[in-house]
């Protein structure tokens, strides 16, 4: 017996399905699989309240059996999305294993939304894996895209995290969890390899339309437009991935699967933001090379626009050689895209607001500094926005001290008051990160039943900003003698 539930419009869904209206090669219907004994961990009030949800019916057991995937709402049409990608360079097919899409939600605000539970059961692309997920990394997923989200860096959200009631076997056996995702969209460079690899030019064409349409709206109509399509990911990646560095996060895991073409922010595994500055800096352990360093996150953006190229070349020109030669063009933009948006993030996290030559140079000065020294990167642009802190480390740091005094040149020649500088200082540069021994020691508690350091670190994140009043436990990083952070592959 299905117990009564509030009708779907009744607590606020408005799905659309416009995915599944796309050819039958993009996706899978399939069901989420139910759980013996669901509960919220973490439901985002906030977040409901923006999608136009009724956050006072949906906090109550009939809420938990939908963000279980026990109960499907009315009007909601699960699928699995099929996609293939590089992972750590080398080509595999792919698909959601453990992600089902129960639709795309209207706002009120009129975007389009995807709500995809995480952890949901096996799907048609399942080959190895349970299709479940650990409550660990759903726990850190929400709360590493939320903080993104608080900073200001576009990301998917995370709506609700619900435990299980059921074991997941990995190297230990851990409380399974369902994320509920939410997305511009999940369209990604492998969702673009799949329908080339399949040369099926129909469905490649078909999702080309459906993201510029999605989008990239203002893209013209006419012969040129995917090409101006590709032009404008291209832009949106280079932003992006200036605003990951500007705040040392490193993703972990850019496959090209898990580059989303909205210029979100995807998929939160092995994920960490640095503490010490060092461009080489590495957390997941899997990545023994450092393909994924922080320092290599620009190139691999690249190299990964460069396989979304690819799979578009027969919509960019029938003739290959032509089309290779326009596709190139437009990815050696990314290098002075990404370097401009880089410089005029740094500028202002320096309290610059004019543009001048040279600027490069400084903020290479500053990162040099702290990469021989080891510096905090959060902490070191902190203490810039706090003139009197800054002037006393120069004082004690003969290297700094020569940087300080070509800075402060600077920003005598912009003319405006040092109190303006450190305003825009203050809102350029986070006082507040997802700390990893913070967010381990959240993690922990969490999975144990203890919700408070949780609830502690997400009520600091939301506030990045504010360099009031920071909590000292969110302000330092962790000791040296907890060794070098590492994580795992969020499974
Ligand atoms: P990710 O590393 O999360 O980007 O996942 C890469 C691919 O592996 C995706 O197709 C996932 O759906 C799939 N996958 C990851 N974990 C599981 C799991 N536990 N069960 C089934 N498929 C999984
Ligand atoms: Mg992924």
């Amino acid at each position: 017996m299905t117990p009564a539930s509030p009708s779907a419009s009744e607590v606020g869904w408005r799905l659309h399905h416009t995915y599944a209206a796309l050819p039958e090669l993009l996706h899978s219907a399939v069901r989420p699989t139910p759980v013996r004994e669901p509960e919220f961990v973490v439901f985002n009030v906030a977040l409901a309240a923006e999608l136009g949800l009724d956050v006072a019916a949906l906090d109550s057991p009939d809420g938990v059996a939908i963000f279980a995937g026990n109960v499907v709402p009315d009007g909601a049409f699960p699928l699995a999305q099929a996609y293939a990608g590089h992972q750590f360079g080398g080509f595999t097919a792919l698909g959601d294993g453990r992600a089902i899409l129960l639709g795309e939600q209207a706002t009120p605000d009129g975007r389009r939304v995807d709500i995809q539970l995480k952890g949901a059961g096996r799907t048609p692309y399942s080959r190895n894996g349970d299709g479940r997920a650990a409550v660990g990394p759903m726990l850190r997923e929400l709360v590493i895209s939320e903080a993104m989200h608080a900073l200001g860096i576009p990301t998917t959200r995370s709506l609700a995290v619900v435990v299980t009631g059921e074991p997941v076997h990995r190297e230990r056996t851990l409380p399974g969890a369902v994320l509920t995702r939410v997305a511009s969209s999940h369209l990604r460079v492998g969702t673009f390899q799949w329908a080339a690899a399949h040369r099926d030019l129909a469905a490649l064409r078909a999702i080309a339309d459906y993201t510029i349409q999605r989008h990239y709206p203002d893209v013209a109509e006419g012969p040129a437009r995917y090409l101006a399509l590709f032009d404008a990911i291209v832009e949106r990646q280079a932003r992006l991935i200036a605003q990951w560095q500007c705040v040392g996060f490193v993703h972990g895991v850019m496959n090209t699967d898990n580059m989303a073409l909205s210029g979100e922010t995807l998929d939160y595994g092995p994920c960490a933001f640095m503490d010490a500055y060092d461009a080489n800096t590495v957390f997941s352990s899997i990545d023994s090379g450092g393909r994924y360093a922080y320092g290599n996150q620009p190139g691999i953006a690249q190299w990964n626009l460069a396989r979304l190229a690819e799979a578009l070349l027969p919509l960019f020109d029938a003739d290959e050689p032509r089309a290779i030669e326009i596709a190139q063009t437009s990815l050696e933009r990314f290098r002075d895209r990404f370097a401009h948006h880089f410089v005029a993030g740094m500028r202002a996290k320096l309290g610059l607001a004019r543009d001048e030559d040279g600027d490069d140079a400084l903020v290479d000065g500053l990162l040099d500094w702290m990469q021989s020294t080891h510096a905090d990167f959060t902490n070191t642009f902190r203490q810039l926005a706090r003139p009197a802190d800054a002037e006393s480390l120069a004082q004690g740091d003969a290297a700094f001290g020569r940087w300080h005094a070509s800075w402060r040149t600077r920003l005598v020649r912009e003319a405006h008051d040092l109190d303006a500088a450190v305003v825009l200082m203050q809102r350029s540069s986070p006082a507040i990160i997802p700390r990893n021994h913070k967010v381990e020691e959240a993690l922990t508690a969490a999975e144990q039943g203890d919700l408070t350091p949780l609830d502690r670190l997400m009520t600091a994140l939301r506030t990045p900003y504010d360099h009031h009043d920071v909590p000292p436990e969110f302000a330092s990083p962790a000791s040296a003698s907890d060794g070098p952070y590492r994580t795992f592959c969020g499974t």
